[in-house]
């Protein structure tokens, strides 16, 4: 029987990295995946796969746009699907070799099966042709990730009718397509689509876009999807869809009851959210203990309910997003070395990587609001920033909410081309509690558009210099 310092099941960004990390610090390491590849929602069929799509169409949209303005002159731009997911998937083979290699690199053994918590000390794993085996360790890490939320009434069968996982493997441009979901998956597979050429509709239950995300962010980013050709109804509700006849027939409702409406679409994506995976795992017989949304209890240190078991990711509480997940991961082996590994929940970027890019990090006006806490504001908009002027790509703004006693920097929220790069100056500002005058006397090198996060920081003393 093989004996560990550490088993982690999942290979996701929570596990493998936890697994590099672990072993970096001298731990023997096992790693157990049910599926036939490394790396996770975010590598397979998340993160990874989505950006490739987002920055192809991306590409498609601005040949077709953009290029005439600038004096380039070329002929229509063609769609080849095939070609495009032969893209996606070559991205997606190189970042799972990447994992390969880390692995091997830093000695973790890679067990593939079903990974089963049979008490503490002891993963039961069974490979995919039924042989079993039981590995014996010091402590256990689950990392099993998230799965998509389901609606009721609404069967998924990833070609008409899809989660996230089939909108990235369309075979071909629907004509029309709803989105179920305004959150950050929904939108970018949406912009996806609709820049290939398909008529989008969202329907999110909410009254407004991003939930949780800044509302006057939310708000403008909705204005320049509509300006780009989105459509939405919000506070709606899809109570069902009709899938006899050759277009798929969604039943939409007001979210607070009212008359049906009836819409139709080629394909549907729901995507309503994700759910903790922890299926055929064991907890309940381990005595691991869940919370009231199915996810791992854990404590501040990782530790679930059993001395020994250990739970990080998408399967516990907090952001579901990969640099969390990893970070947990780092932290996660840290501690169990008799290091003082942290997360730091406060500073933690969230990223929507339309065009323009969301960025966000820290809190939002009406969590400030909720929590009494008195604010500055300081904006700052793209339309004033030489670099964004002269490359013609002048949607959105900076916003900058600092304490307004101390100035300290509470909450930043980007909307702009690459704002998902331009955020990390603020997380790194915000993990040093540093101020909105830090970041104003800052030298930020010229032309670009980080200077439009200088002028929001000037701005929330009133003295920004383009404005
Ligand atoms: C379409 C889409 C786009 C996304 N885009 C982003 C993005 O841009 N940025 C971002 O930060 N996040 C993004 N996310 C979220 C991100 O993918 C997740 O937050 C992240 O993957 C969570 O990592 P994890 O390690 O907790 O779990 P996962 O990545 O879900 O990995 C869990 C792994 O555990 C395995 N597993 C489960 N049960 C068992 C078992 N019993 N035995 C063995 N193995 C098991 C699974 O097969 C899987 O490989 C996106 C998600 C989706 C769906």
């Amino acid at each position: 029987m093989a004996s560990y310092d550490l088993v982690i099941i999942g290979t996701g960004p929570g596990g493998y990295v936890c697994a590099i990390r672990a072993a970096q610090l001298g731990m023997k390491v096992a790693v157990v995946e049910r599926k036939s590849t490394l790396g996770g929602t975010c590598l397979n069929i998340g993160c990874m796969p989505s950006k490739a799509l987002l920055y192809a169409s991306e590409l498609y949209e601005e040949a077709g746009h953009s290029f005439a303005k600038m004096g380039i002159t070329v002929s229509a731009p063609k769609i080849d699907i095939p070609q495009m997911m032969t893209f996606k998937q070559q991205g997606i083979d190189g970042n799972v070799k990447g994992v390969d290699f880390l692995m091997k690199k830093n000695k973790v053994d890679v067990v593939m099966g079903t990974g089963k918590v049979l008490g503490a000390g002891r993963v039961e794993v069974k490979a995919a042709d039924g042989k079993t085996q039981v590995l014996e360790t010091k402590n256990i890490v689950i990392a099993t990730g998230s799965d998509v939320t389901r609606l009721k009434g609404i069967e998924i069968d990833e070609k008409r009718i899809v989660s996230s996982t089939g909108a990235l493997s369309l075979d071909k441009v629907p004509e029309k397509m709803i989105v179920v979901g305004a959150g950050v998956i929904g939108l970018e597979l949406g912009s996806v689509w609709r820049r290939l050429g398909a008529e989008v509709t969202v329907v999110e239950f909410l009254d407004r876009i991003l939930p949780g995300m800044d509302g006057e962010v939310a708000k403008s980013f909705q204005r320049i999807l509509e300006k780009q050709g989105f459509a939405f109804k919000l506070s709606a509700k899809v109570t069902g869809v009709d899938s006899s006849g050759k277009r798929l027939k969604a039943q939409v409702e007001p979210a607070a009851g009212g008359a049906v409406e009836t819409l139709e679409a080629d394909v549907i994506l729901v995507a309503v959210g994700r759910v903790p995976y922890t299926e055929g795992l064991g907890l309940k017989e381990a005595g691991v203990v869940l919370d009231e949304r199915n996810r791992v209890k854990t404590d501040a240190h990782f530790a679930t309910s059993v001395p020994g078991i250990y739970a990080i990711g998408d399967v516990v509480a907090g952001p579901m997003l990969a640099h969390k997940a990893e970070d947990e991961g780092v932290a996660c082996a840290e501690i169990l070395a008799g290091q003082a590994g942290h997360v730091n929940y406060d500073v933690i970027p969230g990223v929507v990587y339309t065009t323009p890019e969301v960025a966000a990090v820290g809190k939002t006006e009406e969590e400030l609001k909720q929590a009494g806490v008195a604010y500055t504001v300081g904006k700052f908009p793209f339309t004033a920033n030489g670099r964004a002027k002269v490359n013609q790509t002048t949607d959105g703004f900076v916003k900058i909410l600092a304490d307004a006693k101390t100035d300290r920097v509470l909450g930043v929220h980007i909307i702009g081309r690459e704002a998902g790069e331009m955020i990390h100056e603020c997380c790194v500002l915000m993990e040093f509690g540093g101020s909105a005058e830090d970041l104003a006397r800052t030298c930020h090198a010229h032309p670009t558009r980080s200077e439009a996060v200088k002028e929001a920081a000037l701005a929330v003393g009133k003295r920004a210099i383009h404005m």
